[in-house]
């Protein structure tokens, strides 16, 4: 396949599993990236969860650590403060290009780099502890291929972090017209519900690239309170704890 012009990659991209409307959407809000209150103030207020379930499996300091669809660096900044050695990818440049300035404003060392997770991983082989891909698959073309790709990323017996949407009618109500339309937690046209993954997708995609599910947890929002938390409950937003075998 050919590489789009508008699609701004290193030439050796063989794989192009991106949608350009989504890579667009995300770059014209770039500048908004680190407004805690503005377009992206869910993740900033979702953070703190996740890296919380993620320091439940695995320590942070000192493991080799790779952020698939980093954004401009809310999740991979977090885990570089824990002590970890960063790696951001994403394939929106405008995105990086945010990441990269705001970690010589924090002084948070992140390497971030424009390439595709199925390039990165053909490069890096079973280099990493820990994978994450965070509020990602579900604006890709092939989700397999990228969970394939994080499978590849990390040693066996290291640990691969998902999360992603739920697609029933709860979170099309929730994700899409509460979210959206009334609450506005997220920009219009953020999210397609048919993209959205059920949890037994995400285990059947899984499954070939040999993770095994250790763990998962909901994240849920309560509007009275304007709050984020863990729970049991994965209808909607959740995250998937999954190691490589041996
Ligand atoms: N993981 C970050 C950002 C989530 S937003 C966080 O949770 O804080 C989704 C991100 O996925 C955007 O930065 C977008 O540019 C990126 N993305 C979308 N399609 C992609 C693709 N095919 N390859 C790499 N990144 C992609």
């Amino acid at each position: 396949m050919t590489v789009p012009s508008s699609l701004d990659t290193p030439s050796n991209n063989s794989h192009v599993n991106v949608d350009l409307n989504e890579l667009e959407n995300f770059n014209r809000l770039s500048s908004t990236w680190w407004d805690k209150e503005g377009e992206f103030g869910a993740l900033h207020k979702i953070n703190p969860y996740r890296v919380a379930f993620i320091e439940q499996f695995t320590p942070l300091k000192g493991q080799r650590i790779v952020d698939i669809g980093c954004g401009g660096g809310i999740l991979s900044e977090s885990l570089a403060k824990k002590e970890a050695e960063v790696t951001g990818i994403d394939l929106a440049k405008e995105v990086l290009t945010v990441a990269k300035l705001h970690g010589l404003d924090s002084g948070v060392k992140v390497d971030y780099q424009l390439i595709s997770a199925e390039d990165y991983a053909q490069q890096h082989p079973e280099q990493h502890d820990i994978v994450t891909c965070m509020e990602m698959l579900e604006h890709v073309p092939d989700p397999q291929s990228i969970i394939q790709a994080a499978a590849d990323c990390v040693k066996p017996g290291g640990w691969v972090f998902f999360s992603t949407l739920n697609r029933n009618y709860k979170s099309y109500l929730l994700a899409i017209i509460a979210a959206e339309h009334i609450l506005n937690l997220v920009p219009k046209g953020t999210h397609t519900h048919e993209k959205f993954i059920t949890p037994a997708e995400m285990d059947a995609m899984a499954r070939p690239a040999e993770l095994y599910l250790r763990d998962s947890a909901g994240i849920e929002f309560n509007p009275l309170l304007n709050q984020y938390g863990l729970s049991d409950n994965v209808d909607v937003n959740y995250l998937l704890a999954y190691q490589k075998g041996l």
